[in-house]
């Protein structure tokens, strides 16, 4: 799952390639829109809501897109070759002046009314990186079912939006607590660092090609996609697991040391051996 980061970035290439320009061609690649024709419509503008892209057209017009697991959208100058998958996995294309923006594998994409944006983002908690960034409203609301596993309440974007399973491991490495900890179950001097501490992460890595958790020179990230390799700080084997509520479980990292509370036990079924390191 991309995390709010990586949508900020893909954001902000959209709307430089296309905000204030007339499209010269547009082409959705799914059927429900194969005949829809925006050109001659100007971008206003995209805009990251969570982990949700909003594009803008003239004449109250949104393309709401999100890239899941898989999805990318790319942007290409005249005359450049396409190397975001093969053609089959394009699912939009938007041209305008001297840009052209690729959607790929989009597993969400539908026009909506601009003024009906909230019926797809209006169930989205405070967004980390958005104007409406609420520290007290996140936390009370990852509070608010405190026997819920710390790291599932983080993922859930109705509590707050932006963190995906990297920032998820972070975090309660950060907070020297399991993500199998019940969010209730946090110490309150824990609890009250835990809006700042995500937000800084996301801020920091607004801007960076590669995501980096840990201020080291050599490092970038304390636990994700680490075991069983040394934990930084302990050099304890850094442990995964599966974390979910069954349809969907998500690799997870802890330092077995530096974190406390429950976590599955070697060998249970959650348990896993290293993971390929994804984004
Ligand atoms: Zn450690």
């Amino acid at each position: 799952m991309p995390e709010g980061d990586t949508v900020w970035q893909a954001a902000r290439r959209l709307h430089e390639a296309l905000a204030g320009k007339a499209l010269t061609r547009s082409d959705f690649r799914v059927p429900r829109y194969a005949t829809v024709d925006l050109t001659g419509r100007t971008v206003l503008g995209t805009l990251p809501r969570g982990k949700h892209l909003l594009t803008r057209f003239e004449g109250g017009l949104t393309l709401h897109t999100h890239l899941r697991m898989e999805g990318a959208w790319k942007v290409y100058g005249t005359g450049e070759r396409w190397r975001g998958g093969p053609a089959h996995q394009i699912r939009a294309v938007l041209s305008a002046a001297d840009r052209t923006a690729v959607g790929y594998r989009l597993q969400v994409l539908e026009l909506l009314r601009t003024s009906e944006e909230e019926r797809v983002v209006g169930h989205l908690g405070p967004d980390l990186l958005g104007p409406d960034w609420d520290p007290e409203r996140a936390l009370a609301n990852i509070l608010a079912d405190p026997a819920r596993p710390l790291g599932e309440a983080l993922l859930d974007q109705r509590n707050l939006a932006g963190i995906g399973n990297i920032y998820k491991s972070e975090l309660c490495f950060l907070l020297g607590v399991t993500p199998w900890l019940p969010a209730g179950a946090l110490p309150v001097d824990r609890a009250q660092k835990l809006p700042a501490l995500a937000h800084r992460l996301l801020e920091a890595n607004r801007d960076r090609p590669v995501r980096q958790t840990t201020g080291l020179h050599r490092h970038d990230l304390f636990v994700y996609g680490r075991a069983p390799r040394p934990c930084l700080r302990c050099h304890t084997p850094v442990r995964a697991a599966d974390q979910g509520d069954g349809s969907r479980e998500r690799p997870t990292y802890w330092c077995p040391t530096c974190q406390t509370g429950p976590a599955p036990a070697p060998g249970s079924p959650q348990h896993r051996r290293d993971r390929r390191r994804t984004a």
